[in-house]
């Protein structure tokens, strides 16, 4: 059985409560982060903290804990779990008040729960593969760049995809693609360049997003920030997605057409060995 930690203490899965008022329970009052465990380090976890400080400040949900003690109990999990490979979710919620609309004016405790999720992140059979997708219209909320536990759509999305026999879903909003359901979605045309949508509030600012991003321009590929339509997805040499979870994925396929040969393509497989390589050395 795992060890959670949940405000303050580490227990037993089967342990572990929230109060039914969690504002994060009633309103998705909450916002979270996914960081990978590589060989029992984190990694980019200051990326990770970054992001959260963001979606906090937004929601002016007050910070649980320092970063020093975020980063000292991640350790811990790693720790007490014997975790070597696999991911650490950590949730804050604005915490338990009573049903109000309304924030809760005053004294509230933001709620802070972490576990662990095991798994092989490095050696997956679809980097080799690569993913299927159907593209289905955006239908979150407006403020994708806020990481909130408001995932039903993603949710419903990633279903849909599924009983559609693909992998996964690109979801589309006036004719652009904005991201995959759980990751941020790019594509490399005829010309060798890679394009994905530049930030704003319609995508997530994606923390393997921003590592590929350099670590392709230091390997001399022409990044264009820009939309890209579904129409120039189909026609491009490659297509592959990133997250903390998968870092680089291959796509070949949207909607039942190959991408390119409909094989994985070279430049989403070497940026995934240049990230995994970096990652490592730079993990905390
Ligand atoms: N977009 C969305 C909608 C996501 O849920 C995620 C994964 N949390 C990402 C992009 C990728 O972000 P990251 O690289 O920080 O995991």
């Amino acid at each position: 059985m795992r060890t959670v930690y949940v405000n303050g203490v580490f227990c037993p899965e089967n342990q572990g409560v929230v109060s039914i008022f969690d504002r994060g329970f009633l309103f998705a009052d909450g916002v979270y982060e996914v960081t990978s465990v590589l060989d029992g380090k984190l990694i980019d976890f200051s990326g990770h903290m970054a992001r959260l400080r963001r979606s906090m400040s937004e929601l002016s949900i007050p910070a649980p804990a320092s970063e020093d003690e975020l980063l000292s109990i991640h350790r811990q999990l790693v720790d007490k779990n014997a975790l070597a490979e696999g991911l650490i979710y950590m949730q804050v919620s604005r915490g338990a008040a009573d049903r109000d609309f309304l924030f809760p004016a005053g004294d509230i405790r933001p709620s802070l729960v972490l576990f662990t999720q095991t798994g092989q992140l490095r050696d997956r059979p679809a980097a080799k593969t690569g993913l299927k997708v159907v593209t289905l219209p955006d239908l979150r909320w407006a403020r994708r760049d806020i990481k909130t536990v408001q995932l039903l759509y993603p949710s419903m999305a990633k279903t849909e995809a599924k009983r559609r026999g693909a992998d996964d879903a690109w979801l589309v909003e006036d004719g652009f693609v904005t991201e995959g359901s759980s990751n941020n979605a790019y594509i490399v045309n005829a010309d060798g360049a890679l394009i994905t949508r530049p930030l704003s509030h319609a995508i997530l600012p994606g923390i393997t997003r921003s590592a590929i991003l350099r670590l392709a321009t230091e390997t001399g590929l022409t990044v264009e920030e820009r939309p890209f339509s579904i129409e120039e997805a189909l026609a491009a040499r490659e297509a592959f997605i990133t997250s903390a979870s998968s870092f680089v994925m291959p796509v070949v396929e949207i909607d039942g057409h190959k991408i390119g040969d409909g094989a994985p393509g070279e430049i989403a497989g070497r940026l995934r060995a240049i990230y995994i390589d970096e990652a490592v050395k730079t993990a905390v």
